[in-house]
């Protein structure tokens, strides 16, 4: 079970590159795995700024830049990136421009992890899943599409090189050298082997940054590998460790979440023990749920006519957004924590739900 404290104390001058404390998170939750239309990553900033903490939020805001600078803290890792579609202007006329201009004259380097974690085995809707106490987990809806083995051929010497450009292109497995030829005259010559298995993005990306290098020196090659990864994806769907009345489940994921209300579909009159959830908009998952028969499906932005859709099979369930996601920040920081004990990581204080209740 993840826990983070609210606020850990930094040693005197313990520094760390904004780009190292990145890396904690692509570790996980490699940026590979982001979808085409995401935004995740570094957005503003410089990667190699030094800071001394990270404050770690849903949502980037005014007010979370301001609790920045309040805390005297350099780095903000949000869940939702603040800019997802383009910029045509950057000034004082729009929250976006606002939360630039100030953040860059506080020198303040701003990041997301998005679907990056949506799409990790041990992201928010696992989080979620955690939250509600349910066993045997696996991923709702498996990544698939085609995944490409890159492995490149080369010579001792820029071996470093080589492996310094897949790490940069956000390869999570850790690419292992080992012997692996000899050319015609038996001389030592083409003696390590790098091998990971990637999105067809990435490994275009990784193709295109190995040009630099003399074709005398390595060989590469693309091959298509797999359509499906069990390890990576939306949703998850688990178990309670026993089953429970409807309206006692919809009370426990209220109490849960903390939240204010829920919206459901009609009742089945049937126990609950299998349950599918997807933190976020997930409604989309509806029929993967069903096709696992799953007596639930937890997510949050569900439409009027798409409540209809439950058709009778399964409880859908519209927890909220805030709700269904706030775990997201216990993710990003525990992913930084667990590599760097005494680093200093605070979770944003700030109540960024934009939706608020009157009941
Ligand atoms: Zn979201």
């Amino acid at each position: 079970m993840l826990f983070v404290e609210k606020y850990y104390i930094s040693k005197k001058n313990y520094m760390k590159r904004v780009s190292e404390l990145l890396k904690c998170v692509f570790d996980v939750a490699p940026l590979s795995r982001q979808e085409s239309y995401d935004n995740s990553g570094l957005i503003l900033g410089d990667p190699n700024l030094m800071v001394d903490k990270v404050l770690v939020a849903l949502d980037v805001t005014e007010d979370v830049v301001d609790e920045a600078i309040s805390k005297s803290c350099h780095f903000i890792i949000s869940h939702h990136p603040f800019i997802f579609n383009g910029l045509k202007r950057i000034n004082s006329s729009s929250s976006t421009g606002r939360i630039v201009i100030k953040a860059i004259k506080n020198d303040i380097a701003i990041a997301a992890m998005h679907t990056n974690i949506d799409n990790s085995s041990l992201g928010v809707s696992y989080m979620l899943a955690m939250k509600l106490g349910l066993r045997d987990l696996h991923i709702l809806k498996p990544v698939t599409g085609k995944m490409f083995k890159v492995t490149v051929h080369c010579k001792d010497n820029i071996f470093e090189d080589m492996k310094k450009i897949l790490e940069d292109n956000h390869v999570s497995d850790e690419p292992k050298g080992q012997v692996f030829s000899y050319n015609a005259d038996n001389e030592y010559y083409m003696n390590k082997t790098l091998e990971v298995v990637v999105s067809e993005e990435t490994a275009v990306l990784i193709m295109s940054a190995l040009k630099h290098f003399s074709s005398a020196d390595f060989r590469c090659d693309m091959s298509p590998v797999c359509d499906r990864n069990d390890n990576a994806g939306g949703g998850m769907v688990g178990l309670l460790s026993e089953a429970m009345e409807e309206k006692d489940f919809l009370a426990m994921v209220k109490e849960k979440l903390n939240a204010t209300v829920l919206r459901h579909s009609a009742f089945l009159n049937k126990p609950v023990k299998k349950v599918a959830l997807c933190g976020g908009s997930g409604f989309f998952m509806l029929p993967d749920a069903k096709c696992c028969n799953a007596d639930v499906y937890v997510t949050a932005d569900v439409k009027y006519h798409d409540f209809f859709d439950a058709d009778g099979s399964i409880l859908l369930i519209d927890a909220g957004h805030f709700e269904t996601e706030q775990f997201a920040k216990e993710i990003i920081a525990d992913c930084i924590i667990k590599k760097n004990s005494n680093f200093a990581v605070m979770i944003s204080e700030v109540n960024t739900n934009s939706i608020n209740y009157f009941v």
